[in-house]
């Protein structure tokens, strides 16, 4: 497995590949890798004749006072799972292989970016846009694979890809959970003991929305209710959001009568969780 620091590199290994006829998947990350993205190179790696994953801390999708600077980082560790995992070359730029000093274009969205986690992170999912549109544009796989941890990021970058006709088949991958059932994030090394079991509360409470669901309740506002009065019993919860979705554009629904996405977003401390899960889809 080599890795790559530059986008040139990128480009010839890539296009040797292509001659060569072989298929390419892509994985983007940013890195302080475990399971979950471990399930998508993967999948990726079963899926591909060659699988490329980046580890980019993308600097434009992070809000001014939010955790760039303190994000976890480790290249070696990354390394050595995703070669575990098959992957064929890693993409590690500096920001500056990225975005050359001048850099002004963007892509951006006018629909589903608004709500969620856009409301409070107004400039995120811009920056999501770009990087991917240039991950794509650099390694131009036939398959991209992203987890529906990340619900939105997943929804994003379907429309993205084919409003702007990337040609590239957007896989979405399961959530990977810890055994006590906390959707495994880079993000929870943040946690202190105490914490990391109030960070259970996000789980628990999304199992019983799904539970009502299952059962028949199709009123959207009695899925809010019971997930907010769930989370909002566990004291060092504090909610962002608690939100019910359909699972296309992201629309606010009443009635679940189609694919939704049931979606939370919970301070735990100072750090920002997000869980989710979908119900009714085929
Ligand atoms: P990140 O490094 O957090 O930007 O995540 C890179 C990719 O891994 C994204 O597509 C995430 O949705 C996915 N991912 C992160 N955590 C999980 C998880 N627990 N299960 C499945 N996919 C995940």
């Amino acid at each position: 497995m080599k890795i790559a620091v530059t986008v040139k590199e990128v480009r010839e290994q890539v296009n040797e590949w292509k001659r060569q006829g072989l298929s390419v998947g892509l994985v983007p990350t940013m890195g302080y890798l475990h399971e979950g993205h471990k399930s998508l190179i993967t999948r990726a790696v079963s899926e591909n004749d060659r699988v490329v994953a980046s580890v980019f801390v993308n600097p434009m999708q992070f809000g001014p006072s939010e955790d760039l600077e303190s994000y976890p980082r480790d290249l070696d560790r990354d390394a050595a799972l995703c070669e575990e995992a098959g992957a064929d070359l890693i993409f590690h730029p500096e920001p500056s292989e990225m975005y050359h000093s001048g850099f002004s274009s963007y892509v951006d969205m006018d629909t589903l970016t608004g709500g969620l986690c856009g409301k409070s992170r107004p400039i995120h999912f811009r920056g999501v846009c770009t990087v991917v549109a240039k991950l794509f544009n650099i390694v131009m796989p036939d398959r991209a694979y992203f987890g529906q941890k990340d619900a939105q990021q997943l929804a994003v970058i379907r429309h993205m890809a084919d409003d702007l006709s990337y040609g590239i088949e957007i896989k979405g991958c399961p959530i990977i959970r810890e055994e006590d059932g906390l959707a495994k994030s880079s993000r929870n090394t943040y946690l202190d003991k105490t914490e990391r079991q109030a960070a259970l509360v996000l789980n628990r409470a999304l199992s019983e929305g799904r539970k009502l669901i299952d059962a028949g309740e199709r009123d959207a506002a009695r899925i809010k209710e019971t997930v907010s009065s769930i989370i909002s019993a566990e004291p060092l919860a504090r909610i962002d959001y608690v939100e019910v979705v359909n699972w296309d554009l992201l629309e606010p629904v009443e009635n679940i009568d189609s694919p939704v996405l049931v979606a939370v977003a919970v301070f735990i401390g100072k750090t920002r969780l997000i869980d989710n899960f979908i119900a009714l889809e085929d």
